[in-house]
């Protein structure tokens, strides 16, 4: 694509719409690899799209939309973020509040024998398993998913009322690979994830994204709708990282995403509970969880913040939810992207797709590869 001799600051080579991990790291590579000009628009007031982080009223850093925790085991994601951040070790771990106490989820050896009173070692954990696991031919949705693993008793107590909550339908109506997410097991590992790298970054998500977007070839506006500069600002191409049935004004219908409602607090005491996070799958408990988030970030501070989580339909959108027939809505989305020339649809909202963070850095960090292909077969 041919630079501008003179850049006008109302022309870019690209407008991206989203400055989260899609648009930031895309915008990144655009502009240090092939020199492009990037203008960046959010029509939040921040950088980072749901990533990001800032100190509260008390000075304790915290995640504004939820706990992110960074875990992957694509070692070209952590090679490509270290360049923009230090790490911090932090490995993730959640109870439940189940039957009136706190036990680790994933459903581990020490969640049995706390539940029930028992002494099993591993052997007796997996025979316990098999005698209440369902067994099925196939596995539809996200209650056959762990009914086939752990049975209807243990199904009901940790996924049946946190599901519904979270998702607003029963798991029956999800597909399998929402639960798919969370394993079960044998031994007494309580670890949330196994991936091959967990860490939070070292000053957190907000800085390493201002350092992302830190190039003069990176022009960044919060606080701005694509609406606003769509026929304001001269671009070559468009990137959008917004929700994809919007940007096609809801012609099909609108794809259903899950919001949260966050309520943020600060208490007078340094610690509130033991771990990070702390899920409450009971339905008479409006919220989901809990989140206390010096355990993520290591901060230091004689006050603690935390975060209860309040599933709703309205609000931003925040989940994709993967079932059958928005999955069959979003492929009508889909097909009108592919005869929309000159925009790329990209991130978990462009491309409807539950993604994490990692994902998400993978998913921008290819559709660059390709863009630089396209730019040097056209140049030969
Ligand atoms: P977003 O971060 O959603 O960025 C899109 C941006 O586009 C937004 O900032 C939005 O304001 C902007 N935008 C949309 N439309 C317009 C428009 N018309 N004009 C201007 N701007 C617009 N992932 C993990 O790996 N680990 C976790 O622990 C984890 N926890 C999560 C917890 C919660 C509560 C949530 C909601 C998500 C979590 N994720 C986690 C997922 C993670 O947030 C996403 O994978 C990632 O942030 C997606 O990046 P994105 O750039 O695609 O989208
Ligand atoms: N889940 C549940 N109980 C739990 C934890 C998870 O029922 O204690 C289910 C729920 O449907 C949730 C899904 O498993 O949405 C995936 O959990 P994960 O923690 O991966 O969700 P995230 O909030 O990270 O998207």
């Amino acid at each position: 694509m041919p630079r501008q001799p003179e850049h006008r600051p109302d022309s870019f080579d690209y407008l991206i719409v989203g400055g989260g991990f899609a648009g930031c790291v895309l915008a990144e590579r655009l502009a240090s690899q092939l020199g492009q000009r990037v203008l960046i628009v959010d029509r939040r007031e921040h950088i980072g799209g749901n990533a990001y982080d800032c100190l509260d009223k008390a000075g304790v850093l915290i995640h504004r939309y939820g706990p992110h925790i960074f875990h992957t085991n694509a070692q070209r994601v952590v090679d490509y973020l270290s360049q923009f951040t230090g790490w911090l070790p932090y490995e993730h771990r959640v109870l439940a509040q189940v039957d009136g106490q706190q036990v680790p989820i994933p459903i581990n050896l020490t969640t049995l024998n706390r539940l029930y009173g028992l002494a099993l070692d591993e052997a007796g954990a997996a025979a316990f398993l098999a005698a209440r696991a369902v067994p099925m031919e196939r596995i539809a949705s996200s209650r056959d998913v762990v009914v086939s693993q752990v049975g209807e008793e243990l199904y009901a107590k940790f996924f049946e009322g946190y599901t519904r909550k979270q998702w607003g339908r029963d798991a029956r109506e999800l597909d399998k690979m929402v639960t798919a997410r969370v394993p079960t097991r044998t031994n007494a590992d309580d670890r949330y994830f196994q991936d091959s790298f967990q860490c939070m970054p070292l000053h957190g998500y907000t800085r390493m994204f201002e350092r992302m977007v830190d190039h003069p070839g990176i022009t960044f506006w919060p606080g701005t709708d694509f609406a606003e500069v769509k026929d304001r600002v001269r671009y070559e191409q468009l990137v959008y990282c917004g929700p994809v049935d919007e940007y096609f004004g809801y012609c099909f219908g609108r794809l259903p995403y899950r919001s949260l409602r966050f309520e943020h607090r600060t208490l007078d005491q340094e610690w509130l509970q033991s771990v990070a996070v702390v899920n409450y799958p009971a339905p008479e408990v409006p919220f989901t969880r809990i989140t206390e988030y010096k355990h993520l970030t290591g901060q230091v501070h004689p006050r603690t913040s935390i975060t209860h989580e309040y599933p709703t339909d309205e609000g931003d959108p925040y989940y994709p939810v993967p079932a059958p027939e928005n999955a069959a809505l979003y492929r009508r989305y889909e097909a009108l992207t592919e005869n929309t020339p000159g925009v790329t649809f990209t991130g978990r909202l462009g491309t409807y797709r539950y993604y994490n963070m990692d994902q998400v850095v993978a998913q921008s960090l290819g559709l660059f590869e390709r863009i630089r292909k396209k730019a040097t077969a056209t140049a030969s």
